[in-house]
């Protein structure tokens, strides 16, 4: 514990994607109040995936002044506008979730029960069309529009990243240490104290960030904070990670593509495509996966298939005593909708906001494991809410899924919806009133009643209404260039960046 006043030291232990973001954060806003090391191990190396992203990182960039064609450029980045979920509901079935804004909402009741109406009465297209981020991506369009006119994210190289964020650390004082980390020092009264190093060196400080990945070396070993599992709602253990030639345009959105036993995805970057199966192991086994990762995926393999083993769940105290945990160390939900990466900005965020003046207080780790967990439950639900909800019955896994309990919480959205199409948004929670629709509508949940004042329009006024915006949408879309067209001239991936 320190007095205030004097500059921190503050240790990351770890430099994969936590770790360099937690540096750069850190060493852009907090330094004139502490000095960070990084320590990490090349022999060790880092989880190697988590390449897709959602529209927060934008703002992460922005809050750290990243120019966004520069980022786009070293990470060889592509754009996505959502998430294309095939066979989840059916067979065969497809649809996109994408992060924009389907419709237009009135303050009583969202786009959907007007879409309803015009359902029941045989004018309405479907729900995605009148999305402008979902028909772009359909037609493989993108640029960036006036006043944020498209939300959009990245699909990003992981390990380009970490490199270009690590310059950035370094550049604002981040000093980064190679190694193993041997063993773990505490005070007399429980506390982080040091971190030995396989070279002898020992590195002290006064706070802790754990981006030691699955490892958890700090949170979990050393502090003994322990795991909540949660496989009996997330049953995906196991992951294959390859990467492939391109061998087309890429797409501006991420294929999540539903499997006998779990599902796999296909990541379009400007130099190749980053491709994975996710499945449980009680279904599946390694060998098979690999077997039909490999007989699933177009163009030529540019590395060795890479088991990833994981647990879902969370760790129960992501901030404890001394410590926090960033990144795999706290936590894995499940890559399904692309949040880990938004877990560690919000973290990284939460840290610096309730960075302690002086010796660390409870009141500031209850606030930060509150606020972490509540967020953590809410997407949790989120993406239960894929499994859970399908007409699929034709292999164990998904008979398994839908037959499962799920939390009181996603019951009640699920009746709530359709019951009568209304979704409603708590607080600060990620997933906003248009994501769980598009959702709930994907995977086969129709409401059964829409709000009254959208019948108080006549058929007319409601055909006119949706006309009006499935033209905008169209409008827009046919005046953005190719994906590929903006890609080439806003961030061209060159060997040399
Ligand atoms: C299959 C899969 C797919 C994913 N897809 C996505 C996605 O599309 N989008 C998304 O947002 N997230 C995704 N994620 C999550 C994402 O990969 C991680 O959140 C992100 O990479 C951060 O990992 P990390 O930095 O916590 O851990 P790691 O990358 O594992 O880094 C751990 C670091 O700790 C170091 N370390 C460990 N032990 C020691 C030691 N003893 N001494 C010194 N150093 C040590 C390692 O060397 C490394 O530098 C995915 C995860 C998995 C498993």
């Amino acid at each position: 514990m320190t007095e205030t006043g004097r500059r921190r030291k503050v240790i990351i232990a770890g430099g994969g994607t936590a770790g360099w973001m937690t540096a750069a954060a850190m060493g852009k806003v907090l330094r004139d109040v502490v000095d960070v090391t990084l320590v990490e191990s090349e022999m060790l190396g880092t989880v190697g995936v988590g390449e897709a992203t959602i529209p927060t990182l934008v703002t992460y960039n922005r809050l750290l002044r990243i120019d966004e064609a520069e980022f786009m450029k070293a990470v060889r980045g592509t754009f996505k506008l959502g998430i294309a979920f095939e066979n989840w509901t059916d067979i065969g079935h497809r649809y996109i979730h994408s992060f924009g804004v389907t419709g237009k909402d009135h303050w009583t009741a969202g786009f959907q029960h007007f879409w309803r109406r015009g359902r029941e009465m045989g004018v309405a297209k479907d729900f995605g069309e009148y999305c402008l981020e979902l028909v772009a991506a359909e037609r493989e369009r993108f640029a960036h529009l006036p006043d944020f006119g498209l939300n959009y994210a990245f699909h990003i190289d992981s390990a380009a990243y970490a490199a270009f964020l690590r310059k950035i650390a370094e550049a604002h004082g981040v000093k980064r240490k190679e190694g193993i980390i041997k063993d773990v020092q505490l005070t007399d009264d429980g506390d982080l104290k040091s971190l030995e190093i396989d070279d002898g060196s020992r590195l002290d400080g006064d706070f802790f960030v754990d981006c030691t990945g699955f490892r958890a070396l700090l949170i979990g070993e050393a502090l003994g904070v322990g795991y909540d599992d949660w496989t009996h709602w997330l049953p995906c253990d196991r992951a294959i990670a390859v990467q492939t030639q391109s061998v087309r345009a890429p797409v501006p959105y991420t294929r999540s593509i539903a499997h006998g036993a779990g599902w796999r995805w296909q990541i379009p970057l400007q130099h190749r495509t980053g491709n994975g199966i996710v499945f449980s192991s009680r279904h599946l086994s390694e060998e098979e996966g690999k077997d039909l990762l490999l007989s699933s995926i177009d163009g030529d393999v540019l590395t060795e298939p890479r088991v990833i083993r994981f647990r879902t769940g969370a760790r129960r105290a992501q901030w404890r005593r001394n410590c926090v945990a960033v990144g795999l160390s706290s936590g894995f939900i499940e890559p399904l909708e692309s949040t880990s990466i938004h877990l560690i900005q919000r973290s990284v965020m939460r840290m610096m906001q309730m960075f302690p003046p002086g010796g660390v207080k409870q009141a500031d780790i209850d606030e930060f494991n509150a606020q972490t967990f509540y967020e953590l439950e809410h997407i949790r639900d989120f993406i239960i809410l894929h499994y859970h909800l399908t007409n699929r019955t034709d292999t164990a896994f998904w008979r398994s899924c839908r037959n499962m309990d799920i939390p009181d919480t996603l019951k009640h959205r699920l009746a709530l919806f359709g019951q009568t199409g209304r979704v409603f948004r708590a607080n600060d929670q990620l997933f906003a009133e248009n994501s769980w629709t598009q959702v709930m509508l994907g995977q086969g949940l129709t409401p059964k009643a829409h709000h009254p004042v959208a019948d108080v329009m006549s058929a007319d006024e409601i055909a006119s209404f949706l006309d009006h915006i499935d033209d905008n949408v169209q409008r827009t879309v046919a005046g953005l260039p190719s994906h590929e067209t903006y890609l080439n001239t806003y961030c061209p991936y060159t060997a040399s960046a």
